[in-house]
């Protein structure tokens, strides 16, 4: 699953490294204006990321040894279309009552559901909670390292096993989520944004620029996410403090403005999300199961709010009991 990240997120573990020996520029910037996705030395890359990385990283939690596999884990699925600063706050009270995967396996999904809170796109709950199932049952209650173990979790696509494996064991992996793809569509194909959703050459791109040595690799991996997160960003991108301005093939072509399809962007309000979002958190704060009556009180259109309740119990995020009344799926 091509993963359609959060502008803003952030990830790999802040492991403090060695610093690593910078790697002679071998693709200047005239070279650069005509860079593709098949020519050009994107080496030259590697050392001004990961040099700028291991000075301006944010210390995110998700990033300290302490952390572990299964924090990489969560914050990955809350990152995943959230940002940061959403994130931070509900992943410190996550990891607090769910420190391990056999905890969270433990509990009714409905819980997970209600801790997930405000950060939208509530089913990553109930994935989290069934990957942690699976982990606690296959796994020992320990994340797998095998990228194909992560692969086979409930919820883990091919962006979060990749994204996983690196930054929680240092593995080796192409790590493609919104922020990398843009960093690598400005920086080496020379366009502002990438396609609409991730392409086979994009993948076939994100390997070739993967460094050989495995630690580097996944130094480079969290350094592109940082670096499309902090300064090459959607709207406006800070070339002037960019370590790899001098390479970049948008910017030496002159920043030319995307002639592509338009951006996807994502409405919410007047939408069915929106209703969701209104039942589940009538549902969320509820202590007990909640009347039909409550819920109809959170949206004035009474089709579309049947549709989005039915939505939610179809998607296993509520229940309807056979009195009637709607809970959090196993939730007292
Ligand atoms: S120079 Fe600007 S556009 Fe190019 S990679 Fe850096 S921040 Fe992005």
């Amino acid at each position: 699953m091509a993963s359609a990240r959060s502008e803003t997120r952030g990830a790999g573990r802040f492991v403090p490294c060695p610093r690593h020996a910078r790697i002679a520029f071998a693709m200047t910037a005239t070279t650069a204006t005509t860079a593709t996705t098949t020519d050009a030395d994107h080496t030259a890359l590697h050392a001004p990321v990961i040099d700028w990385f291991d000075h301006h990283a944010r210390d995110l939690p998700w990033r300290r040894p302490e952390a572990g596999a299964w924090g990489v884990m969560v914050s990955e699925f809350m990152l995943q279309q959230t940002p940061v600063s959403r994130v931070l706050p509900v992943y410190e009270e996550w990891l607090k009552r769910w420190p391990r995967p056999a905890d969270l396996a433990t509990e009714a999904p409905g819980e997970a559901v209600r801790a997930w809170g405000r950060l939208g796109y509530p089913r990553r709950a109930l994935r989290l909670h069934s990957a942690a199932a699976a982990i606690a049952e296959r796994h020992g209650g320990e994340v797998p390292t095998d990228h194909h173990q992560l692969l086979a979790l409930p919820g883990v696509g091919e962006y979060t096993a990749a994204a996983v494996a690196s930054f929680a064991y240092g593995q080796r992996h192409a790590v493609l989520d919104t922020n990398v793809r843009r960093v690598f569509a400005r920086a080496v194909t020379g366009t502002q944004y990438p396609p609409n959703a991730t392409t086979a050459a994009e993948r076939k791109l994100a390997r070739t620029l993967l460094p050989e040595e495995t630690a580097t690799a996944a130094r480079w991996a969290a350094a592109t996410m940082e670096l499309g997160a902090l300064l090459c960003t959607a709207r406006t991108p800070e070339c002037g403090r960019c370590p790899i301005a001098e390479l970049c093939a948008w910017r030496s072509a002159g920043s030319p403005v995307h002639e592509g399809p338009p951006r996807r962007t994502q409405a919410y309000a007047g939408t069915d999300r929106q209703v969701r979002g209104k039942l589940l958190a009538v549902l969320r704060e509820a202590v007990g199961p909640v009347p039909r009556p409550l819920l109809d009180r959170v949206w004035h259109d009474p089709e579309q709010r049947a549709r989005a309740l039915g939505g939610l119990v179809t998607d296993g995020l509520a229940e309807r009991l056979p009195d009637g009344r709607y809970r959090l799926p196993g939730a007292d």
